[in-house]
């Protein structure tokens, strides 16, 4: 089943047609962000500016395209994060990480953690539940 992705600020949905659709900042460069809405793949579209802009370990700044919100994880300030809408039940959380070239993502249901990417074993302490 597709995943629904939402802005946790004003809910509204970010895919729309199969794509997520952000607002990426780094220092002066601005533009849009397609990343894919398959958890565990990192291929992303940018414009060229941007991404030649980029390095590895570069801190991104993702933002809602229509209330304009940071999308920061409360848990951790280095991961972005949304929502994820299931029809009939309760909304998951997505956080994936800021830094660019970082292979990191949690899918958090309130119980369980799902995690994708090569570089989350360095987050296997992270309480990403809150306290
Ligand atoms: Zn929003």
């Amino acid at each position: 089943m597709k995943n629904v992705y939402a802005c946790p600020h004003c809910q509204t949905v970010l895919n729309p047609s199969v794509k997520i659709l952000l607002v990426v900042r780094y220092k002066k460069h601005r533009g849009m962000i397609l990343l894919s809405p398959q958890p565990g793949n990192f291929k992303f579209i940018c414009d060229s500016d941007l991404r030649e802009s980029l390095h590895h370990g570069a801190l991104l700044s993702f933002s809602c395209p229509v209330c304009s919100k940071e999308l920061v994880s409360d848990q951790d300030d280095k991961f972005a994060e949304l929502s994820i809408l299931t029809p009939g039940k309760k909304n998951r959380r997505v956080e994936f990480s800021r830094e660019f070239g970082k292979e990191a993502t949690f899918i958090i249901d309130g119980e369980n953690i799902a995690t994708f990417g090569s570089d989350v074993d360095e987050y296997s302490g992270k309480n990403f539940f809150g306290s």
